[in-house]
C-alpha cells in the first residue's frame, strides 16, 4: 500500500468511504489516474490546451405527452421549472473531440439515441465513441419512443404525441451538439468531489421504516454518496460549466408537474449561484438507490439543495487540474438473457387482466405474428473516456446498480467517474451480487422494459466488466 503526497492531497478532498477504498489499492491501472502529478493550470488562467463548448436546449413538452415511469397514465398539469438537455463538447490539443449530453429525460431508448448518433456522425463527423447521451432518469420528465412501452395504457392520441415529441427531441439533440461544437474555445478543466447522503439503498431498507432508521443511524446497504464535480473554466476565469454526479433515482416526486426532480432543483440552484454557468447532472449508477423519505415537493427541493451544496463545497476546495489529452473508446456487449420467452409462454400471460404484463405479452405475440423474431441477447453500450492523466469516465447503458460504480472506482482509482443511464434505458443492469439476491433490480422484471425475456443471464456483470477493462486499457495506452 503506497500513498504518494499528490494522491493523499487529492484524497483529502474526497473523504467518502469509496475514495478511501480506492486509495487502499495500489498498482494496477488505478495508478495511471492518480499518481501522476499534474502540470495543468486549472484556475490560473494559463492555457492548458483544452477547448470546450457548452450548449443547452429546453425540452419541456408543449403538448400533453404523459410523464414517464411509475406504470400509469400521467397527463401533465403544469411545470415547476423547465426541463433541459445540455451538451459539453471537449477538444484536446491534438484535435480529439468528444461530446457529453446530459438531460432531464426519464429514459432515452435506443430508437431515439441511435438516430442522434447517426446524424451527429453524418453532420459533424463524430464517431460513436466520441458521443455519450446520458439521462438523469427523472420521473417528472416525459415519455420517449418505446421506452417502457408496456408501462402505459395504449391510447392512440398519446402514442402520436410521444412519437412526435421523440422526433422533435432527436432534431433538437443533434442541433444542440452542433451548437456546442461551434462554441469550442480555450478552457481549463478541473475536478473535485463533494458528498451528500440522501440516497438510501432501497433494496435493504423498507421505505416506511426509513425516517426511523435515519433517526437511529441504522440505515443499511451499499450506497455511493460521493458527488464528483468537473469544472470548465475560461482563461479569463469565467466558470462556463459545472458537471456533477450522484448515484440516486430521481423519484422524489410522483405527481403530474414537469420538473427535474432533485437533479433539476440542484441544477437550477447552481446556475442561480453562478450566473452564466451551465450546470449539468449525470446519474452515477443509482439503479438501486432512492431519495428517501420522498413524495413531497419540499423534500425534493431539500435534496436538490443538499446536492447543490455538496457541489459548492467541492468548488471551494482546491480542485485537481486535468491535464490536456482526450482518448475515447466504445463497445457494444451482447448481454444474454437467461431464457428468451416462447410464444406458448406469452399466450398464457396474455390472458391476464389489463396491466403491464398482458400488454407486453400481446405486443410480443403481434411481433411474432408479423414475422418478427426474439433476440437472445441485448446490445449493451459501454464507453471509456480518458481526460488527461487524472480523469477516467466510464459510461454504461441501463439502470446500473451502485455496485458498478463502487467496483470500477475501486479498480481504477480516484478520478474515476462511472456514469449509468447512458445511451439506452434497456432495463436494470444488476451486478452479480444483486442478480444472485434477486428482487426488483436483479430478478425477473425485464418484461417491464419490453424485452423478450424475464431475466438477464448470471454472467452480465462479468461481461460488462471485461469490456470496461478492455476499453480502459485502450484509452490508457
Ligand atoms: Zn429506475
Amino acid at each position: 500500500m503506497t500513498h504518494s503526497p499528490s494522491r493523499r492531497r487529492f484524497l483529502g478532498q474526497s473523504l467518502s468511504a469509496v475514495g478511501l477504498a480506492a486509495a487502499s489499492l495500489s498498482g494496477g491501472l488505478g495508478g495511471l489516474f492518480s499518481l501522476a502529478p499534474s502540470t495543468a493550470a486549472a484556475d490560473s488562467g494559463k492555457a492548458t490546451g483544452w477547448k470546450a463548448g457548452v450548449a443547452k436546449a429546453v425540452i419541456t413538452p408543449e403538448k400533453a405527452v404523459w410523464l414517464a415511469g411509475y406504470g400509469s397514465k400521467r397527463p401533465p398539469d403544469g411545470k415547476i421549472h423547465d426541463l433541459w438537455m445540455k451538451a459539453l463538447a471537449l477538444e484536446d490539443d491534438k484535435g480529439n473531440k468528444a461530446v457529453l449530453i446530459t438531460s432531464d429525460f426519464q429514459g432515452v431508448p435506443k430508437i431515439m439515441s441511435d438516430p442522434v448518433f447517426e446524424q451527429v456522425k453524418a453532420k459533424f463527423g463524430l464517431e460513436r465513441k466520441q458521443i455519450m447521451f446520458t439521462f438523469s432518469h427523472n420521473h417528472c420528465g416525459p415519455r420517449l419512443g418505446d421506452d417502457l412501452i408496456d408501462y402505459y395504457p395504449v391510447e392512440e392520441d398519446q402514442e402520436k404525441l410521444v412519437e412526435e415529441y421523440t422526433q422533435e427531441m432527436i432534431v433538437k439533440a443533434v442541433a444542440m451538439v452542433g451548437d456546442a461544437l461551434s462554441k469550442l474555445a480555450p478552457a481549463n478543466l478541473a475536478q473535485g468531489q463533494g458528498k451528500t447522503t440522501f440516497a438510501v439503498n432501497r433494496r435493504d431498507n423498507r421505505e416506511a421504516d426509513v425516517p426511523k432508521l435515519i433517526e437511529e443511524g441504522k440505515l443499511v446497504g451499499v450506497t455511493d454518496h460521493s458527488v464528483p464535480v468537473l469544472t470548465v473554466t475560461r482563461p479569463d476565469g469565467k466558470l462556463e460549466a459545472v458537471l456533477f454526479g450522484y448515484a440516486c433515482h430521481p423519484t422524489t416526486l410522483s405527481f403530474l408537474t414537469w420538473c427535474g426532480d432533485y437533479p433539476g432543483f440542484a441544477q437550477v440552484e447552481i446556475e442561480k449561484n453562478h450566473p452564466g454557468t451551465t450546470a449539468m447532472f449525470v446519474n452515477t449508477c443509482g439503479g438501486d438507490q432512492n431519495p428517501l423519505p420522498r413524495r413531497k415537493v419540499e423534500l425534493c427541493e431539500k435534496y436538490g439543495h443538499m446536492l447543490a451544496t455538496a457541489v459548492e463545497e467541492a468548488l471551494k476546495k482546491p480542485l485537481q487540474p486535468i491535464s490536456v489529452g482526450l482518448k475515447t473508446a466504445f463497445a457494444i456487449v451482447d448481454l444474454p438473457y437467461l431464457h428468451t420467452v416462447t410464444r406458448e409462454e406469452l399466450v398464457e400471460v396474455a390472458k391476464g387482466p389489463e396491466g403491464i404484463r398482458p400488454r407486453w405479452a400481446r405486443r410480443l405475440i403481434k411481433k411474432l405474428d408479423a414475422g418478427g423474431k426474439f433476440e437472445t441477447a441485448y446490445p449493451y453500450p459501454v464507453h471509456a473516456w480518458r481526460l488527461g492523466k487524472e480523469m477516467l469516465v466510464i459510461g454504461q447503458g441501463a439502470e446500473t446498480v451502485v455496485d458498478y460504480a463502487l467496483r470500477f472506482k475501486s479498480e481504477f482509482g480516484p478520478g474515476t467517474w462511472v456514469m449509468g443511464y447512458a445511451d439506452d434505458m434497456i432495463s436494470y443492469s444488476p451486478s452479480k451480487r444483486v442478480w444472485l439476491e434477486g428482487g426488483y433490480e436483479g430478478g425477473s422484471n425485464l418484461f417491464e422494459y419490453g424485452r423478450p425475456a424475464y431475466r438477464w443471464h448470471e454472467s452480465v456483470e462479468e461481461l460488462i466488466a471485461k469490456t470496461v477493462h478492455q476499453l480502459v486499457k485502450e484509452v490508457s495506452e
